[in-house]
């Protein structure tokens, strides 16, 4: 594969074995239970708790989350308790109760929009997905449990920083 000078090392390692990288996160989204909303990278649910777990792992892997959104988890438990649905339709749950709900009002999480920029070319693969995943890491454990918005029937959408040709089998 010819080498594209202006691609970023962090995207460069990505495009040098796309096959191993898409396989290790297919086995990811299983162990994990992540729900994809669509064929891509995108919206990707898993709970909160799991999230914590795979963002240290999608690190080892060399892959940086870039977004992270909301769903409210749709129940009769959680419509008892918290007042859900706090979005719009979207997907049954497939590995529990209820529907997801997609929180389009609450504020979206997003890497490149934080105080200190995370500068994709002057890092290597490591250090950039380390630092992306470290920031949403920090936030979902210390800080969205505060945000204003918070309720304990959300579940997380997790972008990923992959290239857009990057189709999934959607199952
Ligand atoms: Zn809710």
């Amino acid at each position: 594969m010819r080498t594209n000078p202006s691609l970023s090392p962090y995207f460069e390692n990505l495009h040098s074995s796309p096959e191993h990288i898409q396989l290790a996160l297919e086995s990811l989204f299983e162990k994990y239970q992540v729900q994809p909303v669509g064929d891509g990278y995108i919206d990707l649910i898993v709970d909160r708790a799991r999230a914590l777990e795979l963002i240290a792992e999608l690190t080892d892997l060399r892959v940086a989350v870039e977004r992270l959104t909301w769903w409210c988890n749709v129940t009769p438990e959680n419509q008892s308790k918290y007042g859900c649905p706090h979005g719009l339709g979207g997907p049954l749950n497939r590995s529990g109760a209820g529907c997801f709900s997609e929180c389009h009002d609450y504020p979206d999480f997003a890497i490149r929009e934080q105080p200190d920029p995370v500068d994709e070319h002057s890092r290597s693969a490591q250090a950039f997905a380390a630092k992306c995943n470290q920031l949403a890491y920090d936030y979902l454990k210390d800080v969205f449990q505060s945000a204003g918005f918070y309720s304990p029937c959300l579940y997380v959408g997790l972008w990923l920083h992959v290239p857009y040709e990057w189709p999934r089998e959607d199952k």
